[in-house]
């Protein structure tokens, strides 16, 4: 079983960077509690500690110590990022950095950039940087913070106050973590479908995959149809799919 430790920055007095209307506490919180469950829904062998799960205030030792004393295999602090510029995303390593936390850092960053280059235009990769940040030079395992974004820079806040871009911040932690871990997805869906999985023939030739589901058979009406000769027409305003010969 692999711990993961999700440290979401700041929380309570300390809102971290307040700008835009957004607050990095929220921000973070909500992120981390997200990545807690999905890793937790959808891969075998993990679960996540949090260093906080609701809106209060811990020191930067009192987060390491706990994350220390829990064994855990690897931890990743969650950031929202100011200073003004441009903008960007980035992520930190210590600067004596082990190799492991170093392809943690690897794995995360790209990751994350790659999520959110799929839902948002024009995301700057500011780097795979290494500073000597508190969080990942006293934790005792691999270790990396991941800055989100500028809250202070209008187009970057822009893009946090989107719900696919926020997701896409959520999917790149878990998939960063998960593919670093080796977790293996939870198949128990996929495994299902496979043993209801059957082949549709039309006059003897596999036209589609089907699957069977307690006595019905679920299948792409179109390859059905047009291998039976017959035209598909879908209307989207009315969802119906109208099938004539
Ligand atoms: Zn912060």
């Amino acid at each position: 079983m692999k711990k993961v430790w999700i440290d979401a920055g700041h929380g309570g007095k300390d809102p971290g960077a307040v700008a835009n209307g957004l607050k990095e506490k929220d921000i973070v919180l909500s992120v981390a509690l997200e990545i807690k469950k999905r890793l937790e829904a959808n891969y075998d062998g993990v679960y996540v500690l949090l260093s906080r799960s609701t809106d209060v205030f811990l020191a930067l030792a009192e987060r390491t110590s706990l994350a220390n004393k829990a064994g855990a295999d690897i931890l990743v602090s969650i950031h929202g990022n100011a200073g003004g510029g441009s903008g960007g995303f980035e992520t930190y390593r210590y600067i004596n950095a082990s190799a492991a936390s170093t392809a943690l850092q690897n794995g995360l960053h790209t990751a994350i950039v790659d999520m959110l280059n799929k839902v948002a235009v024009g995301v700057i990769d500011r780097g795979q940087k290494a500073k000597n940040l508190h969080m990942v030079r006293e934790s005792n395992m691999p270790a990396v913070l991941t800055e989100n974004l500028f809250l202070d820079v209008a187009t970057d806040a822009a893009k946090l106050k989107k719900d696919v871009v926020i997701q896409a911040i959520i999917d790149g932690h878990v998939i960063g973590i998960a593919k670093y871990l080796s977790l293996k997805k939870k198949d128990a869906g996929d495994q299902k479908n496979n043993d209801n999985k059957v082949a549709v023939l039309v006059n003897g030739k596999k036209v589609a995959d089907g699957v069977l589901d307690n006595g019905t058979t679920y299948t792409p009406a179109r390859a059905v149809a047009e291998a039976l000769g017959a035209t598909v027409v879908y209307d989207a305003e009315t969802k119906t799919v109208n099938i004539t010969k």
